[in-house]
């Protein structure tokens, strides 16, 4: 049986080397939970990528929002490739220089309140640890999340995610999760409880569609975890690292949450997550760990990358050029446009039909964009892409639009 198993998989093999296409390829060997978009990329450069076929395309998408600091940024490289031939791991039980500077730097430029960091791998990752942080420190379990809300895939962040299609085949999910309307004040107030451990939530709704949280709904919710003794997450994967127009988007809001949990844009494109906490977090030893968390070479690259952030203005520049999008897509715009919303270079445009097609067709005229829900065109460029680049999209996406 093993040696028939063997040949199976020796001739599957062979035949993935005789396809030529390499999204073939990847459909053959992988176990499929992507629909492809019938492009194999190869290179970036700032908000620029190439496909295979040597050609370019304005990239929107930045890997889901990952590429604020522009592809294959060089400081970014610079940083990676000194620190890779000098140390790339080290378990959490030891020290190292280069991830103190990371902590020290997150903390730094993160709301004042948040004064201690845990160093992991991904978004899903820092929402796990921190609904863990959460119960553990509250001694609670009950968990309210927004309804439209994506906080990841695992198990816990997965509780709290809304979407149906996501969450139903793996139930049951973690217990004592529950969803509430999104921006809807009076529900707050009925959902939050002396069981609740935390309310997670977003400030502006990436995947749901791109939905803007209300000031209002915030700041009632921030008041009413204070008084119930629950924490507020704030989930900004998507729109930390002045993808917004602000380092946070929590500036905007003015709000102080107990737990931020970051990743996406933190480190150039290198897989990092953060979940930043303050003094109402009480956890003991053994209570979370990563192998990878906080490994030096990801801590490099946040470093680096925060400082290109910096040093380049990227949160001011988003804040422009966000608004400079999001005005030149309303004017003249194509009927079928239903709203444009944005805070920063996070957009959103909700369309009157499904947005499928148009992406298909923005593809082949040279600009990769994103879905956010059916009708949602989502636009999460690199925050350094130019003025010019953005009257590119601007003009393929009207040609797009008023197309039939
Ligand atoms: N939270 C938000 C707001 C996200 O947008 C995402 C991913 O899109 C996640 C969490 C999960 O992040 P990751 O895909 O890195 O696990």
């Amino acid at each position: 049986m093993h040696q028939l198993m063997m040949l199976v998989r020796g001739r599957l093999l062979s035949m993935v080397d005789q396809i030529q296409n390499t999204e073939s390829r990847e459909n053959v060997l992988s176990v499929g939970v992507y629909k492809g978009r019938g492009l194999s990329l190869t290179k970036g450069e700032g908000a620029l990528v190439w496909d295979d076929n040597g050609r370019r395309y304005i990239d929107c998408t930045s890997g889901v929002g990952v590429a604020n600091v522009g592809h294959a940024n060089l400081q970014v490289a610079q940083a990676i490739y000194e620190q890779a031939k000098t140390l790339t791991t080290c378990a959490g039980v030891f020290s190292n220089e280069v991830r103190v500077q990371c902590m020290e730097k997150l903390i730094s430029i993160s709301p004042s309140s948040l004064d201690r960091v845990f160093l992991c791998n991904s978004g899903t990752e820092s929402i796990e640890g921190a609904l863990k942080f959460a119960r553990q420190s509250t001694g609670r379990s009950h968990i309210v999340s927004a309804m439209r809300g994506f906080h990841g895939r695992t198990m816990g962040a997965l509780s709290a995610t809304y979407e149906k299609k996501y969450r139903e085949p793996f139930s049951p999910l973690v217990p004592q999760f529950t969803h509430v309307p999104f921006n809807r004040v009076e529900y707050l107030d009925s959902e939050i409880d002396d069981n609740t451990a935390a309310v997670l939530l977003e400030l502006v709704q990436g995947e749901g569609g791109v939905r803007l949280a209300n000031r209002e709904y915030i700041d009632v919710a921030a008041e009413l975890c204070d008084r119930r003794g629950a924490l507020l997450i704030v989930d900004e994967v998507q729109t930390g690292f002045c993808r917004t127009g602000k380092m946070f988007a929590c500036e905007h809001f003015d709000v102080e949450p107990d737990i931020l949990c970051l990743a996406k844009g933190i480190a150039g494109g290198v897989p990092m997550g953060a979940i930043l906490v303050n003094d109402k977090i009480q956890t003991q030893v053994g209570a979370h760990g990563s192998t990878f968390g906080g490994n030096p070479l990801a801590s490099a690259a946040c470093l680096a990358a925060i400082k290109f952030m910096q040093q380049h203005n990227l949160a001011d520049h988003a804040l422009e050029l966000g608004q400079y999008l999001a005005d030149s897509l309303l004017t003249d715009k194509p009927n079928l446009v239903r709203e444009v919303r944005h805070l920063g270079l996070i957009v959103g445009i909700e369309l009157k039909s499904r947005a499928t097609p148009y992406l298909q067709r923005l593809q082949e005229n040279g600009v990769l964009a994103l879905p956010a829900g059916p009708t949602v065109i989502r636009l999460l460029p690199p925050l350094v892409i130019s003025r010019s680049q953005i009257d590119c999209v601007v003009s393929e996406f009207h040609k797009v639009l008023k197309s039939k």
